[in-house]
């Protein structure tokens, strides 16, 4: 294919420039479903114009066009859509108007794909690769890809591109950059992303590094003539734009996004290609793949049960774009010629039945391990629409952390269940412990893990044996009956307070009382030894005095009150302090009394500076928390973090 670079390059940056604002893509990461969005292109006619040549179809608007009815020539039917593109539409209107919003969604860990449907000869090509005087999608949107990343890339997120490129060839996955791999398999992960291990994907990094690997790729790709087209597609081409994103500070999440371009093979009618032979037998592939598109579609419009994605190559693959993941647009071909008739009204109706799939795109995001202890955090997070993926323990040969080497799809990625953990998950029902229950289990992981050596493992319980899981297990449940008689004796002592409230007051107050504590119990006035799990909670010396009693101070200032804790507690609560500063994620640390995000991010950054920290007291040695702050944090979180077992 003979490109003429710098002028393709020219032509497709003037549309870069336009690419829209980081803000812009920030508010619109919301887990919303997106409609498949569905346009349709009209190409100018060809031949004489005469007889079969003549039009059938005319553009009535920018969404609608007509076509005759067959069945009464008088009449005409009327389709809408989310766009038409007629005889005089643009490279650059298609591409500006409905394939570049979609993008912008890449930068944020959302796939998209591009799909350009119709029978053979109406155009596919031309409008995903064009030519060099008219660039088509693929070359404007990798362009655009790289330019939006590298304008995207600062301190908060680093981006890196990459690309895959394959075809579907007779029901048989082949590697167009690495063309002795044929017959790739194609899997789905847990999370339902469709992978397809051991294809090439190389790193990207200019417009001119695309070119590079995508021209002679692009001339491995099946071609061959038919009657209707001299350099007829045989096969369904797709083009992996990989956009990877790493954060910059903690928690150092990564994102993946993945956009498809797809350049289908056309539907042909045999008696009009004059296909023999292997043309023939091509042609059937193709038409039995493009067949199971439209049952994919038929079957998700009708929301069956089973969709039938596996009966094709082609579906397989699609599977992310059609009723999946991806912000997926199509752009339906057609030819305006009579004798193209039946094929444009095919077209015309897999549009129209397109228009009603609807996708569930999400941002698909990895969290470094230290943050997936909490994986209640990650329930959190998908709520608002981002899924935590599981990082593998090593680095994977094809991610960048690799280097910028030409890559493979790494075995975990192969085979993702095998070695995809989650803790706890498999083993209790996570969604449905109450909120004190998984907070608690959070502790126990983080202090299993700190007795199996720091960092060691990524979820300790996961890799301990049997035996002593079951006693963690064991454990948690009688953790469980405590949180809940804790609760009852909650409510009792409320139940008391109000009581007291009620009956008459004593004239004389004490200098020393007792007050109600959540989840505490109460030492009686005057008694100051401290008793197996009591706390003694006394005025402070020096302290504002009340007039009026403690239990009643509605409407008064609360006096300051001292803690006096039993020291083997005292030193059970700074040991889980001291153990969730050094293993807990920005979301944890934020459970604490005074630590809000910013102060967990400097914790968190501290220690993967420092190191761990050895006392509570040493969080005072963090930049930007005060040796003062540190010593009133300590003090607000022992008794909210007594509660956790050693
Ligand atoms: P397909 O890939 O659907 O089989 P092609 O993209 O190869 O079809 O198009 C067939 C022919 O029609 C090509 O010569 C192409 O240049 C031409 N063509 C298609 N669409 C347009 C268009 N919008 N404007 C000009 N020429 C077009
Ligand atoms: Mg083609």
């Amino acid at each position: 294919m003979p490109l003429n670079v710098s002028w393709w390059e020219s032509q497709i940056l003037m549309t870069a420039h336009q690419h829209i604002s980081q803000n812009e893509f920030r508010r619109a990461r919301a887990n919303t479903p997106a409609r498949v969005r569905v346009c349709v292109r009209l190409r100018p006619g060809m031949g004489t114009g005469q007889g079969q040549d003549a039009p059938c179809v005319r553009g009535v608007d920018s969404h609608s066009l007509e076509i005759l009815n067959w069945r009464n020539e008088m009449e005409t039917m009327k389709y809408k859509f989310d766009a038409f593109y007629g005889e005089t539409a643009t490279q650059r209107d298609v591409y500006m108007e409905s394939v570049q919003p979609v993008l912008r969604h890449l930068l944020e860990g959302q796939n998209a794909s591009i799909l350009a449907y119709g029978p053979t000869g109406a155009g596919k090509t031309h409008t995903m690769l064009g030519s060099p005087e008219q660039p088509g999608v693929i070359p404007r949107a990798v362009q655009n890809v790289l330019q939006m990343t590298r304008d995207a890339s600062g301190d908060e997120w680093k981006y890196s591109v990459s690309m895959s490129y394959l075809e579907i060839y007779q029901e048989k996955v082949l590697d167009l950059l690495d063309p002795s791999l044929r017959d790739l398999p194609i899997r789905e992960d847990r999370h339902h992303r469709i992978l397809v291990p051991g294809l090439t994907q190389r790193e990207i990094t200019s417009f001119l590094d695309f070119e590079s690997h995508f021209l002679p790729a692009s001339s491995n790709r099946t071609v061959a003539s038919t009657q209707l087209n001299h350099r007829s597609s045989r096969s369904h081409a797709v083009l992996l734009v990989h956009v990877s994103q790493t954060q910059g500070w903690p928690p150092y999440a990564r994102r993946a996004a993945k956009l498809c371009l797809i350049d289908l093979a056309g539907s042909e009618d045999n008696r009009r290609t004059g296909n023999q032979g292997l043309r023939l037998k091509e042609s059937g592939a193709i038409n039995t793949s493009l067949f199971v598109l439209s049952k994919v579609v038929d079957a998700l419009n009708q929301g069956l049960p089973r969709v039938p994605y596996r009966d094709s190559k082609l579906t397989r693959l699609l599977q992310d774009s059609l009723g999946g993941s991806a912000h997926s647009v199509i752009i339906a071909n057609i030819a305006p010629e009579k004798k193209c008739y039946f094929d444009t009204l095919t077209s015309l109706n897999f549009a129209a039945k397109s228009k009603q799939v609807v996708n569930k795109p999400f941002t698909q995001e990895t969290l470094p391990d230290i943050c997936k202890e909490g994986s209640w955090a990650g329930v959190d997070m998908q709520k608002w629409g981002v899924t935590i993926l599981q990082a593998s323990k090593r680095p994977c040969p094809g991610s960048s952390d690799a280097g910028p080497e030409a890559k493979r799809l790494c075995p975990e990625e192969e085979q993702p269940s095998m070695v995809e953990q989650k803790p706890l998950s498999s083993l209790l029902p996570l969604e449905n412990l109450e909120p004190a229950v998984a907070e608690r289990l959070l502790h126990l992981e983080s202090l299993e893990k700190q007795q199996a050596g720091a960092g060691s493992c990524v979820f300790p319980l996961l890799n301990t044996p049997r035996r002593e899981r079951l006693g963690l297990l064991k454990l948690l449940d009688e953790t469980r009956r405590e949180v809940k008689s804790l609760k009852e004796k909650q409510l009792e002592m409320e139940a008391k307070v109000l009581q007291d409230k009620d009956r008459p007051r004593v004239p004389a107050r004490p200098q020393k009382q007792a007050v109600v504590l959540p989840l505490q119990q109460v030492q009686k006035p005057g008694n100051t030894q401290a008793q197996d799990g009591i706390i003694i909670v006394k005025l402070k010396k020096g302290g504002r005095k009340k007039k009026a009693s403690a239990l009643d101070s509605e409407n008064e200032a609360p006096p300051e009150w001292e803690v006096e804790v039993r020291p083997d507690l005292l030193a059970r609560s700074k040991g889980n302090i001291l153990a969730l500063l050094n293993t807990g994620c920005v979301k944890d640390l934020m459970a604490l009394h005074r630590i809000g995000k910013k102060k967990a991010q400097l914790i968190v950054a501290w220690r993967h500076k420092h190191g761990s920290f050895e006392k509570v007291e040493d969080l005072g040695k963090v930049d930007g928390i005060s040796a003062k702050q540190a010593a009133s944090f300590l003090k607000v979180n022992i008794l909210s973090t007594l509660g956790t077992p050693q």
